[in-house]
């Protein structure tokens, strides 16, 4: 069997949709299992009413009107105005209808949980059903029922045995009766709630659905061509891999490549399932395969960009040498905040570290360090890391550049520029 995951992107409007259906046509005949996300920038807007009801803003109503509005603009192109979809994807938002009636009470990210997953449970309605349409015999699958979660809410993690248990006693007999379309991004909890895995996390339901089922492989249709040595864009002169190991991608992932969720690699790569990553507009073309292979030469570095970062330099108050009991209070502070590394380094009397930044999550951090330390950091700052490293090209990037911290290994370059 198969599994596809389509993006936003791919079905950010009826003409994406209709393009979904023409290549899907082509896989109809063997089982198929098909993850989407929510159309085009709806999890972005899904979040800016979540962040209104929340603080219960004056434009709660008009952001939701407009997200109403996006959809059924869709459906008006795709369907005709009697057909039941219309009085489904109503239903389907019925459930924030209710919350956002009431004033919120509950955890914030609970509360972003059940509103931001609309995004995927109606975007998969209108697939499916505009597939059945097109004469694809389609079956909608609720995905909460299979994809079983803890209750840590917006970064769900996976019960494995529950998980795998749930999709191999039900999926091998519905993919005989024809292909299933279901949410990514999206998981249950044992009450019945909703969460999510993490923003960009459709790439990893489809890795999961993939090892339970022992898929042949799994295709990520893009908006580009393929996974390219650069970020298109920012860098002109870009080249496509063909193929790409397992560990590069994940490395690639790791340091922020946003072509592939980074948690996707992980269950194919255990289960030796290839990764296509192929483009929509371009079905035919053979895109890159991401599976074990030995070590790809590399003719140009891969070069990853990420922005918005924080150097955060941390030293004792009392001057003392940084100790290995002082990196081991900072990290349980890290580990308490979700502070997730990207690049560090200590000197006798500081120890700086890269991260993202996330206001509320640094705020709170730098509250706790405030007692025992002294700290100063700088943001809005760019995290470059090039791995496959050439000195020329490396010089080339930072050239009008204000480099902050450095650190080159044999491999990888990684240095913050303001
Ligand atoms: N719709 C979700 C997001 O935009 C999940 C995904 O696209 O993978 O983050
Ligand atoms: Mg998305």
């Amino acid at each position: 069997m198969l599994v596809f995951k389509f993006g936003g992107a791919s079905v950010k409007d009826a003409a994406g949709v209709e393009n979904l259906a023409r290549i899907v046509t082509k896989y109809k005949d063997q089982p198929l299992l098909i993850v989407v996300s929510a159309m085009g920038k709806i999890t972005n807007a899904l979040e800016k009413l979540t962040k209104a009801y929340i603080c219960q803003a004056d434009d709660l109503g008009a952001i939701y009107a407009d997200i109403k509005g996006y959809h059924h603009l869709v459906l008006k192109e795709l369907f005709e105005p009697s057909h039941s979809i219309f009085n489904e994807i109503a239903n389907t938002f019925v459930e924030i209808d209710w919350m956002i009636e009431d004033e919120p009470h509950d955890d914030h990210d609970f509360i972003y949980d059940q509103i931001v997953s609309i995004g995927e449970l109606v975007s998969t309605r209108i697939v499916a059903a505009y597939l059945n349409q097109a004469g694809i015999k389609t079956q909608w699958l609720d995905v909460r029922g299979y994809i079983h979660t803890d209750n840590n809410y917006r970064e769900g993690n996976i019960y494995w045995d529950k998980t795998q248990t749930s999709i191999s006693q039900d999926i091998p007999a519905l993919l005989d009766k024809g292909i299933i379309v279901t949410q990514g991004f999206l998981g249950g909890t044992s009450e019945n709630f909703t969460t999510t895995l993490g923003r960009e996390g459709s790439d990893y339901t489809a890795s999961i659905f993939a090892s339970c089922l022992q898929a042949e492989s799994v295709t990520t249709w893009k908006d580009v061509p393929g996974l390219l040595n650069a970020d298109p864009k920012f860098f002109g002169d870009t080249v496509k891999f063909a193929e790409l190991s397992y560990t590069e991608a994940i490395e690639m992932t790791y340091y922020g490549a946003s072509v592939i969720h980074p948690k996707t690699i992980k269950p194919l790569q255990n289960a030796k399932i290839p990764l296509l990553v192929k483009s929509f507009n371009n079905p035919d073309a053979e895109g890159t395969v991401i599976k074990e292979t030995a070590d790809t030469y590399f003719e140009k570095p891969v070069i990853i960009l990420k922005q918005n970062q924080v150097l955060l330099s941390i030293s004792a108050k009392d001057y003392s040498f940084i100790s290995e009991n002082h990196l081991s209070d900072i990290f349980k502070l890290f580990a308490q905040n979700h502070v997730k590394v990207n690049v560090m380094q200590t000197s006798a009397l500081s120890f700086t570290v890269c991260f993202d930044l996330y206001p509320e999550r640094f705020e709170k951090l730098l509250s706790k360090l405030d007692r025992d330390f002294k700290v100063k950091y700088n943001n809005d700052l760019t995290l470059i890391t090039v791995r496959h490293y050439q000195q020329n090209a490396l010089k080339e990037l930072i050239q009008d550049k204000i480099v902050l911290l450095e650190q080159i290994s044999r491999n990888t370059a990684q240095v913050v520029v303001k």
